[in-house]
């Protein structure tokens, strides 16, 4: 087991990292993390995914409509969208996404992808 940063807070921390894989979908173009955290962290990045973004679960029914809409202004026209997939310690992942909208790439891309994650 190697020793890695949390990528939320930036420090060394003891235990067992935990995974979010967040992309930010837009078209045929993806952009992809790979976050390492801390059990702190990743709770609360968990919390905001919970709060924010819409959850899949496996095997409901669907209607896209509504979950398309922007996490952050409700515009219903959004061309890209956040998803993340986190991984709880000895569960299985669990999916989030939401819609994005042009004026919120930035502030998705950080909040969900980049340094600021979890920390917002
Ligand atoms: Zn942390
Ligand atoms: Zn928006």
């Amino acid at each position: 087991m190697g020793f890695y940063p949390c990528s939320a807070h930036g420090l060394m921390f003891k235990g067992a990292a935990e995974a979010v894989y967040p992309a930010l979908v837009e078209g045929g173009n993806s952009e992809r993390a790979h976050l390492r955290l801390c059990h702190d962290c990743f709770v609360a990045f968990l919390a905001r995914a919970e709060e924010l973004l819409v959850e899949v679960i496996a095997g409901a029914k669907g209607g896209a409509g509504d979950q398309r809409r922007c996490y952050r202004c409700d515009a219903g026209d959004t061309r890209a969208a956040v998803f993340v997939t986190a991984y709880p310690k000895g569960e299985e992942g669990r999916q989030f996404f939401a819609g994005v909208c042009d004026g919120h790439m930035d502030a998705a891309r950080a909040a969900w992808l980049g340094a600021d994650a979890a920390v917002e």
